[in-house]
């Protein structure tokens, strides 16, 4: 079967490192064994987007030497397909009227944050409020799956997590739909992504099962974390990569992902790092463990 691995970066800001050893890993996963790799912007937060990430990050990437198969696919042009999957869902969905306040005040803080407590799950009567968002009725079997980087991992739906927002009370769709729905669309049978994602993969399996949509085989590789301990992300303002330094900044994040590396002057071009790093990738490399692994030595000199 061919492998098809994505990148699927949210457009709220510049590619940084951290994002980098995201879209790498997942690159030579699916390129070592001669599958494709896909480009999807997650554009469906509106209010979240910065103008112009999303050219910014193309273009990062382009000069980085990633070549993606077929076309960039847009979240924000497939709401189409997420009023589908929604309707699909229906007997297992419910509207819900509570306000942030009213989780807080009755929900309890779980590993993963507040857990929803079920308050609209049975109510008979719509009340006067009629913004809503709509809940997914989660149950509290296991849901279990292989990590090709954190082996086994497990969630109770039910009990961890709640029953969870699909479509917003402000109209948009929640990642977690969007997400499955999309690599069902692109034919995704390879996720490889930051860990920050792990404990959202139960969820999305729960979603690809009442869909009756394939499972994808995962990988989640360690967060790079800056000086502070903090995932570098947008909102902590972690530096966007820039095109200088090309193949030292590839080989800052193959180290970072536990891969043999040799020195930067091993490379004239960037196309002999792709054909070295595709050729030498190992996933049994990756390290477990988040780190710091973003200096200034790292990404600039
Ligand atoms: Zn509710």
């Amino acid at each position: 079967m061919l492998t098809v691995g994505r990148f699927a970066p949210s457009p709220t800001g510049p590619l940084h490192f951290g994002s980098l050893v995201a879209a790498i890993a997942s690159y030579l996963a699916a390129r070592q064994v001669g599958g494709k790799w896909l480009l999807r912007i997650e554009d469906l937060d509106k209010p979240r987007e910065q103008a112009g990430a999303a050219d910014s990050i193309i273009q990062t990437l382009q000069a980085f030497g990633f070549e993606w198969d077929a076309e960039i696919l847009y979240q924000s042009q497939r709401l189409a397909a997420y009023h589908e999957a929604l309707a699909h869902l229906k007997p297992h969905t419910y509207p819900c009227y509570c306000s942030r306040k009213d989780i807080q005040q009755h929900g309890h803080m779980g590993e993963y944050g507040l857990i929803y407590p079920g308050t609209c799950r049975n109510r008979q009567q719509t009340p006067s409020t009629q913004q809503h968002s709509i809940r997914l009725r989660t149950h509290d079997k296991p849901v279990c799956f292989t990590d090709a980087v954190r082996g086994e991992y497990c969630q109770q739906l039910e009990s961890e997590l709640g029953d969870f927002v699909i479509l917003r009370a402000d109209g948009f769709f929640a990642y977690q739909l969007a997400v499955v729905v999309d690599d069902e669309f692109q034919g995704v049978n390879q996720i490889v992504r930051g860990a920050d994602l792990l404990d959202n993969t139960p969820r999305q399996l729960y979603l690809q099962q009442l869909l009756a949509f394939r499972q994808p085989v995962y990988a989640h590789v360690p967060l790079v974390l800056n000086a502070q301990g903090q995932k570098l992300s947008k909102q902590n303002l972690a530096p966007a990569i820039t095109a200088e330094h090309r193949i030292r900044t590839l080989l800052a994040a193959m180290r970072f992902l536990g891969q043999t590396c040799p020195t930067t002057n091993s490379f004239a071009t960037l196309t002999e790092f792709w054909d070295w790093a595709i050729a030498n990738w190992d996933m049994s490399k990756v390290p477990r463990i988040h780190a710091q692994a973003f200096t200034d030595d790292d990404i600039a000199t």
